[in-house]
C-alpha cells in the first residue's frame, strides 16, 4: 500500500480542474487521497452526498488525471466516514428504479454545441423539439457517423426540456439498456411494471438505436412502446449510425415509424467549423491555444469531433508536462505522434463496451455480481487482452483491483462463450468492428 506525495495529489487535483471545469465543485479541495493499492485509487470526501455525486459523475475524471500523474494505469474508489444510509445497491441492477436520475453530460448542451453546414439541420430540429415536446418533429432520428454530436444533441434535448419545463418526466437510455430491462422484465414476470416505465413519459430519448436491429424481441415491444407515446403525442427521439431504413434487420414496421417524423443528418464537419469547436472547446476547458495552432490542428484532423478533442487534451497534457505553452513545435509533435492517436486504450473499450451494454463505469469497477454487470466487465477484460498490452494484474486493478487469476478467468470463460454461443459471439463481433473502426481513424 502506498499514499502518494502532496504535490502528486495537488497536481492530480489542478488537472481534473483544468480538464473538466464543468464538473469541479467547491469542496474538492476538502478530498484526500487514503491509499493507492493494485492500481485503485481511494478517494474519502466529505459526506455521503458527495460520494454519489463523485461516482456518478467524476470517476473518469479523477482516473484520468491519476493515470497521467502517476503514469500507471489507475481506477478511483469514493468512500466517506461520514454516517449515511447504506449507498450500494446490490439489487436490482439497472437504472429501471433510478428513474429520472438522468445520466447526462453537463457539458452537453447547446450552448457548448457548434453550429456549421453539416449540423444545422439537426440542431435547429433539436431545438425545435426542446422547446415545444411531441408538437414539431415527432419522432426526430438523427443519424450519422460516430463522433459528430449525435449523442451530444440527444443530451441537449434534455437539458433543455429539463430547464423549461421541470415537472417533464425525461427518459434518457441506450438501446442495450432497453433491451436489458426488457428481457429482465420478462424474465421476473415484470412486463406492467416495465410498461409503465416506458410509456408514461413526456420524452423518450433513445441513443444508438440500431443496436435494436440485432433484438428481435425487443424490436416487437419497442413497437408497441413507440406507438403508445407517438398516440399520447409524447416525444421521441432517437439516433444511429445510419438512416432508418439501413439498419441491418430492422422490422419494416419500425422503420417506417422511425421515419414518420424528421430524419436529421449529421456530417462531418467542414475546416470552420472544426476550428470554432477546438477555439469553443479550449475556451470552455481554460486552455489557452494561439490561432494557428487551431488552424494545423483543424487542418490535421478531418475524422470527427472527438477526434478534435482528443488532439486538444494531447496538447494540454504535453504543455503541462513540459511546463511550456502551447505552439507549433508542440503541436507538431502532439499531431505527428500517429500511433498514440490511433492506439485502443482500456478506457475506449470501457467507453464502447458501456454504451453497448448500457452499464455505468463504475458498476464495472465494483463488486456486483448480477450476470448483467458480470457479463459486461468479463467481455471488457477479454478484449483488454486482445487489444491491449496491459498485464493481468494491471486490467485486474483497473475493474476494482481484481487479481490476475479472476481477469484470466474471465478471458476463458468469454473464449468459450464466443465459440459456442451465438449471440455473444455476434456481440463481440460488433464490439470488435467498433474498436477497429476507431484504430483505423474512422472514430
Ligand atoms: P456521436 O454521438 O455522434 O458519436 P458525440 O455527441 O459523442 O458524438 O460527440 C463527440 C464529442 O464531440 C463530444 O465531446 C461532443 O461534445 C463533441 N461535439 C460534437 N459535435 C460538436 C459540435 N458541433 N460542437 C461542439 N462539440 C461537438
Ligand atoms: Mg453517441
Amino acid at each position: 500500500m502506498s499514499v502518494m506525495t502532496t504535490a502528486e495529489w495537488k497536481n492530480i487535483l489542478d488537472r481534473v480542474r483544468t480538464q473538466n471545469p464543468a464538473l469541479v465543485r467547491g469542496w474538492f479541495g476538502g478530498l484526500v487521497p487514503v491509499d493507492l493499492c493494485g492500481g485503485v485509487l481511494r478517494i474519502r470526501a466529505g459526506n455521503l452526498k458527495q460520494v454519489r455525486y463523485l461516482d456518478d459523475a467524476c470517476g473518469s475524471a479523477f482516473a484520468n488525471a491519476a493515470q497521467q500523474v502517476l503514469e500507471q494505469l489507475v481506477t478511483t474508489t469514493f468512500e466517506t466516514d461520514a454516517p449515511g444510509e447504506i449507498a450500494d445497491d446490490d439489487g436490482y441492477p439497472l437504472s429501471m428504479s433510478e428513474n429520472n436520475q438522468l445520466q447526462l453530460n453537463e457539458d452537453y448542451i447547446f450552448e457548448h454545441f457548434v453550429v456549421g453546414a453539416g449540423n444545422r439541420m439537426a440542431h435547429a430540429a433539436s431545438v425545435a423539439v426542446a422547446e415545444a415536446l411531441g408538437q414539431t418533429y415527432n419522432p426526430l432520428f438523427i443519424h450519422g457517423d460516430v463522433g459528430l454530436g449525435k449523442t451530444h444533441l440527444l443530451q441537449a434535448i434534455c437539458h433543455t426540456t429539463r430547464s423549461l419545463n421541470p415537472s417533464a418526466t425525461i427518459l434518457y437510455i441506450s438501446c442495450e439498456t432497453f433491451a436489458n430491462h426488457f428481457i429482465e422484465a420478462v424474465e421476473r414476470g415484470a412486463m406492467n411494471e416495465f410498461r409503465y416505465h416506458y410509456r408514461h413519459v413526456d420524452l423518450l430519448v433513445i441513443d444508438d438505436i440500431q443496436f435494436l436491429g440485432t433484438r428481435e424481441r425487443s424490436q416487437e415491444e419497442f413497437f408497441h412502446t413507440f406507438n403508445t407515446l407517438h398516440q399520447a403525442q409524447k416525444q421521441i427521439v432517437l439516433s444511429a449510425d445510419c438512416p432508418p431504413a439501413e439498419i441491418p434487420t430492422l422490422e419494416n414496421r419500425l422503420v417506417s415509424r422511425f421515419k414518420s417524423g424528421l430524419v436529421a443528418f449529421v456530417d462531418a464537419p467542414c475546416m470552420e467549423t472544426r476550428m470554432a469547436i477546438l477555439a469553443k472547446k479550449a475556451r470552455l476547458r481554460c486552455i489557452e491555444v494561439p490561432e494557428d495552432v487551431i488552424e494545423y490542428v483543424a487542418t490535421h484532423i478531418q475524422t470527427n469531433i472527438r477526434d478534435l478533442e482528443g488532439a486538444l487534451l494531447r496538447l494540454d497534457a504535453m504543455s503541462q508536462s513540459s511546463e511550456s505553452a502551447i505552439d507549433m513545435e508542440l503541436a507538431r509533435r502532439a499531431l505527428d505522434d500517429d500511433s498514440q492517436r490511433h492506439a485502443i486504450t482500456i478506457q475506449h473499450i470501457i467507453d464502447v463496451v458501456t454504451r453497448y451494454f448500457g452499464v455505468r463505469v463504475k458498476d464495472l469497477q465494483s463488486k456486483k455480481r448480477p450476470k448483467s454487470i458480470s457479463h459486461p466487465r468479463q467481455v471488457c477484460m477479454y478484449l483488454a487482452r486482445e487489444f491491449t498490452s496491459h498485464s493481468l494484474e494491471e486490467v485486474g486493478g483497473y475493474f476494482g483491483g481484481r487479481d490476475h487469476s479472476t481477469v484470466l478467468h474471465a478471458d476463458r470463460t468469454v473464449k468459450k462463450m464466443v465459440e459456442t454461443n451465438d449471440k455473444v459471439r455476434r456481440t463481440i463481433e460488433d464490439l470488435r468492428a467498433t474498436l477497429r473502426a476507431r484504430q483505423n481513424g474512422a472514430e
